[in-house]
């Protein structure tokens, strides 16, 4: 199998592991002949053997503009190789992480035992005690774009092949295929936490709520603790923890239809998705369960500041990726 099959199969692989990656998040890329492959813009990693997903893109060019600070960054479309580009999509939204990695191979992924470290204000600290085996970097939280290239810029030190990104995820980079995946392997065993066991939930009370709205009960039985864990809707109603939330779910999480939002938590019974709501939806609802179910009362959490979340869901190419959900 040529090596950009084995990209698609990895990634696929890693796309439909909902503690890794969750709806459009989470990208990978190669790098070869000077061309870097990566995840479209709005895409799913998960339909990378079914689909073209990849955009190919002038590695050193990417890295020249990061070098002088160029806009073009943000959004990487004019580095793309237009001679080469079958889809027409655009590079993902993240493409300056996987630049920035001179490994040929790049996994990012939005790893709910990774991101339950990384929303803590002692985070770098812990993860130390825990990564000490690995080329690793902690990245404070940066919106990505030019502010997270920077941060990596920063921090960047030779030899290094983990990076964690504060309140946000994890990056793995290997010059193969098989070494990347080996690695995230080795990187998620080392940083898995205990998981709270989910509440048994009352299906039959939850089609009652939902009969004759617009709403239907959560497919997944995961979901539903964002309703039913004990600490999920205390830490996490009026909170933004990382950037695919706020994109997504809004600010917190709503406990009541007013306003039709996407996703209701009903306290102690479940959660509601509403009948139009986009696929995204119940896989970022259950990314936030699935982090708090690994959080302890005590553990002191950091949320994104109000300017944080302006910047996210104000960023142009963040609108692009959004118009791609349907
Ligand atoms: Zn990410």
């Amino acid at each position: 199998m040529v090596e950009r099959d084995r990209l698609r199969t990895l990634s696929a692989r890693v796309g439909s592991d909902p503690l890794l990656v969750q709806a459009a998040g989470g990208n990978t890329s190669l790098k070869d002949a000077g061309v870097m492959w990566i995840k479209a813009s709005g895409t799913w990693l998960k339909d990378a053997a079914s689909r073209d997903i990849f955009v190919p893109l002038d590695h050193a060019a990417i890295l020249a503009a990061l070098e002088r600070g160029d806009p073009a960054c943000e959004s990487c479309t004019a580095f793309v190789r237009t001679d080469l580009n079958g889809t027409g999509l655009r590079p993902s939204i993240e493409t300056t992480v996987h630049a920035l990695m001179p490994q040929r191979v790049v996994v990012h992924v939005h790893c709910v035992n990774t991101i339950a470290w990384a929303i803590r204000a002692d985070g770098e600290q812990r993860l130390a005690e825990r990564l000490g085996g690995f080329d690793w970097a902690f990245i404070p939280y940066a919106r990505p774009g030019l502010p997270l290239a920077a941060a990596i810029q920063s921090r960047m030190r030779r030899g290094v092949n983990v990076l964690v990104l504060g309140n946000h995820g994890l990056a793995v980079a290997a010059d193969t295929v098989e070494d990347a995946e080996a690695l995230l392997g080795k990187v998620v065993a080392a940083v898995t936490r205990p998981v709270r066991t989910a509440s048994r939930i009352d299906r039959a009370a939850l089609d009652k709520l939902s009969a004759g709205t617009a709403y239907k009960p959560a497919a997944m039985d995961e979901t539903h603790a964002l309703a039913t864990d004990p600490l999920a809707l205390k830490r996490g109603e009026h909170a933004v923890f990382y950037p695919d939330h706020v994109v997504f779910l809004g600010v917190g999480v709503a406990t009541s239809s007013d306003g039709n939002p996407p996703l209701v938590a009903v306290p102690g019974v479940g959660v509601l998705i509403r009948e139009d709501a986009k696929p995204a939806i119940e896989p970022m609802g259950r990314c936030l369960a699935d982090v708090m179910r690994r959080i302890e009362e005590s553990d002191p959490l950091v949320a994104l500041t109000d300017a944080d979340v302006d910047r996210l869901v104000n960023w142009d190419a963040e609108k692009y990726r959004q118009s791609l959900e349907v």
